[in-house]
């Protein structure tokens, strides 16, 4: 056992995996971009208030999952992890005036949250979440628009078949009647209930309804459903967004037991599953409307949607699919030059020419030990490097060799053209660094 191992619940990813973040941010951003989202960033910790505000006190997340940070001294502030990114960037929303900004504000990030939940597959207390964010529109065709944006975002990542599951959670005029109703559903059969489940019935009842506990599945089965009790107006939204959905050509499962239960929360909501897993209790991603969230936070009332795809989990279904990276995949790194020489000790030359290739763009690789030629020559051809740039008697003359190591060929090259030579020649063999 080593000292010192990485905190339970968090991962390293080495060089072999990063490859594969890197693609999805990429693919992540540049789709955000193409949907007209920009980028921001928030602190990966705010103030605690913004989460037991913003994301609610009775939610499992900030109940039992939120990372708290001891506060220093007496007077620091009560701070803890961000546990999801809609909370900080509905709070900068508010703190830079984005009210006074053209609506909506579109808004994307990248990056880690934090939950001090249990350990699974799947299930990770640091763990990464692609957002987007359209403060100011009351929808419905920006949320048929965002729930489109989140499908192609997983076709475009390899995973196909991803399941959309749609619902409305109503508004505040018509979810306090349905919460009423729903409330003493559940008092009717408090004995079947889980002491936690049966603790927050008072507090925040429509949590229940999507409670992970398997001892509520049967209760659960027979509770009165939302979209049996909605407004006119939120009818009517759940509707125009079922429409802008088909003519986009989303498909949709309505689940009315799907639920973000906070009063904040309001209409649509709505979850993304890996095909044949909707059972799992593990969705890819998530996201729904807050219209009351903006003015939680400090703001005037504006409405917003917006969602948070796990990278975590996607990568999981796309390994699942496709094969875990290996450490072979390392090979993609390979510089496309080593320069190599026959005198060992002259480290100092080496270097600087490796340098000046870099220096003009090229991923090059010195032999920095003081090796005989044939073991430079080995290493090089070990790690696939595409060229050994070759210094010999020639250097005199201004002259090195330029080895084609996978062709088996080799050449004089004027050292003044040598960085040319390299882009010329690794760009006609499409070597894999592009
Ligand atoms: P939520 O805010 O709980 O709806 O989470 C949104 C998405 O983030 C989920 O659908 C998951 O893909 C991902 N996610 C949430 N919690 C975790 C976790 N503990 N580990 C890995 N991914 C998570």
């Amino acid at each position: 056992m080593p000292t010192f191992r990485a905190p339970r619940g968090t991962r390293d990813l080495l060089p072999h995996e990063t490859p594969r973040w890197t693609r999805l941010a990429r693919l992540a951003d540049e789709l955000a971009a193409r949907y007209g989202y920009r980028r921001i960033e928030t602190p990966m910790l705010e103030q605690a208030a913004v989460f037991e505000r913003g994301v609610g006190e009775a939610t499992d997340i900030v109940e039992k999952e939120l990372f708290r940070i001891a506060p220093r001294t007496e007077e620091s502030e009560s701070w803890a992890l961000r546990p999801e990114p809609t909370a900080g960037i509905v709070r900068a929303y508010v703190q830079h005036g984005m009210q006074t900004w053209p609506q909506p504000v579109k808004l994307t990030m990248i990056g880690p949250m934090f939950r001090y939940d249990r350990p699974q597959a799947g299930r990770y207390r640091q763990f990464w979440q692609f957002d987007v964010e359209a403060i100011g529109d009351p929808g419905p065709a920006v949320d048929a628009e965002i729930i489109e944006l989140g499908s192609r975002f997983y076709a475009d990542a390899g995973l196909g078949g991803v399941e959309v599951l749609l619902n409305s959670i109503g508004d505040p005029a018509c979810r306090p009647a349905y919460v009423t109703g729903l409330t003493s559903y559940y008092r009717d059969r408090a004995d079947d209930l889980p002491p936690l489940e049966r603790d927050r019935l008072g507090r925040n009842v429509l949590r229940l309804l999507d409670s992970k506990d398997p001892a509520m599945a049967a209760v659960n089965a027979t509770a009165p459903k939302i979209t049996d009790h909605l407004c006119d107006a939120c009818a009517e939204h759940l509707e125009s967004v079922r429409a802008h959905l088909d003519a986009l050509g989303v498909s949709y499962r309505l689940e009315p037991g799907l639920v973000r239960g906070l009063d904040y929360y309001t209409r649509t909501a709505f979850e993304f599953y890996a095909h044949g897993r909707e059972g799992q209790q593990q969705a890819l991603g998530g996201g729904g409307r807050y219209d009351g969230l903006v003015e939680l936070l400090g703001g005037r009332p504006t409405p917003g949607i917006g969602f948070g795809i796990g990278l975590d989990r996607l990568i999981l279904a796309l390994e699942e699919r496709h094969g875990a990276a290996s450490v072979a995949e390392l090979s993609s790194a390979a510089p496309v030059a080593v320069v190599v020489g026959a005198n060992p000790d002259d480290t100092v030359t080496r270097l600087r020419i490796a340098t000046e290739l870099r220096g003009a763009g090229i991923a090059a690789r010195a032999e920095l030990g003081q090796r005989r030629l044939g073991k430079q020559l080995d290493s090089a051809a070990r790690e696939h490097a595409h060229f050994a740039v070759i210094l010999g008697d020639e250097l005199a003359n201004g002259q090195v060799g330029l080895r084609d190591l996978q062709a088996g060929t080799q050449r004089a090259v004027p050292l003044a053209d040598l960085a040319r030579e390299l882009k010329r020649a690794s760009e006609s063999h499409h070597h894999g660094l592009a």
